[in-house]
């Protein structure tokens, strides 16, 4: 009897999902874990990491508004958030935020390629070395600064510059641009001269007094490149300073051609954050833009390439920096909640093999293990 009820409840259920499945296009229940694909698609050969210091939302939002509507972050497909927090402060410094993404941990506020224990930890940039790729850093700041130092250095504190620049000879980067001239050559620490050792390398090595237009023609393949584009900081965009697009995409060229092995680069649009620190709106929008094209012409790069993972993310907001009621899209009405660092949630945009790694929200170390992932490393 209890057998016979029990066909007739499932004759029951069995009917009334075949008569639903006639009438309405059911949509599959959403998978909220993703599972691996059958077919494991080729990883990327070259990685291009673009960071934009102190570029939260705020900063895009502004910045987008103020070109015309318009960033190319708009043409990503993969769109992820990042925890941005410090091992020792939810609200993180560059320099933990880089080394984060460096060297995949969670370390403390103001420490260069080094764990809680001031200890180094391998980077992203030496792992490739190891690994036989060709490597670059290119920044608007110095390039001892926080931000590419986590890249390359090794330094329980971010402000030993001329500690950090004695670093980039530890390595074999093949291309690095950025200002910090007098850390390398007009030291107080020690009368080395970093340029004249980095030469003794195999360096081509050139500086401001040289239009980068001028110096990249003698730049040769067998030669590494280190280029100063200033002596201590570089000026910001509104001061003239627009070198960012030509040795970003002067780099991606130089070392693709070295040879078929792939390569690393970080690309920092530095002066987002100065922006947000000095609370000037312009100085935010006009860095934004900059990068924003910057970031235009290397997608396009490497959607020609099709080999290539691009990914841009932030490593922290600066400024707590917002849009107010009464704002029109033409004539923002911004604000700011402090002259430091926030602690807000950051994006990431990946395009390329391998990007889809990037979707989904998950701390900011992450993102160096999805590059390991995506290079099956
Ligand atoms: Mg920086
Ligand atoms: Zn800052």
């Amino acid at each position: 009897m209890k057998i016979h009820f029990l066909l007739v409840l499932i004759g029951i259920i069995f009917c009334l999902s075949c008569k639903v499945k006639d009438e309405l296009p059911v949509s599959p229940a959403p998978e909220i874990v993703q599972t691996a694909p059958e077919i494991i698609p080729p990883g990327p050969k070259n990685i291009i990491l673009l960071i934009g210091d102190g570029m939260g939302i705020g900063q895009i939002t502004a910045g987008t508004y103020l070109n015309n509507n318009y960033s190319s972050l708009e043409r990503f497909p993969v769109i992820g958030l990042h925890k941005p927090y410090a091992s020792d402060s939810l609200i993180t410094d560059s320099a933990a935020g880089a080394t984060a993404f460096a060297c995949g941990i969670k370390t403390y506020y103001g420490a260069i390629g080094v764990d809680p224990d001031t200890q180094a930890v391998t980077t992203i940039l030496e792992i490739a070395e190891e690994k036989g790729l060709h490597t670059g850093l290119v920044a608007t700041s110095t390039i001892v600064h926080a931000t590419p130092a986590s890249f390359i250095a090794h330094n329980e504190y971010r402000r030993n510059y001329e500690e950090i620049a004695e670093d980039f000879l530890d390595t074999e980067i093949d291309y690095f641009v950025g200002g910090g001239k007098k850390f390398f050559n007009r030291r107080e620490k020690d009368d080395r001269n970093l340029l004249e050792e980095l030469r003794n390398k195999n360096y081509k090595v050139g500086d401001y007094l040289t239009e980068f237009d001028e110096f990249k023609k003698s730049m040769t393949s067998d030669k590494n490149v280190a280029y100063l584009t200033a002596d201590n900081s570089p000026l910001s965009v509104y001061q003239g300073r627009d070198y960012l697009a030509d040795v970003s995409i002067t780099g991606l060229n130089y070392l693709d051609n070295k040879s078929d092995a792939g390569f690393f680069i970080m690309i920092e649009s530095s002066q987002i954050d100065w922006g947000g620190h000095a609370n000037n709106e312009d100085w935010i929008v006009a860095e934004f833009i900059e990068f924003s094209d910057v970031i235009e012409k290397v997608l396009d790069w490497a959607i020609a390439d099709k080999e290539t993972l691009v990914i841009v993310t932030g490593d922290h907001e600066t400024g707590g920096f917002t849009l107010q009621p009464g704002s029109k899209m033409t004539d923002l009405n911004t604000t700011f909640t402090t002259d430091k660092h926030s602690g807000d949630f950051i994006p990431v945009f990946a395009y390329g093999p391998g990007s889809e790694h990037f979707s989904g929200v998950y701390e900011n170390m992450e993102i160096f293990h999805k590059i390991m992932k995506a290079k099956s490393w």
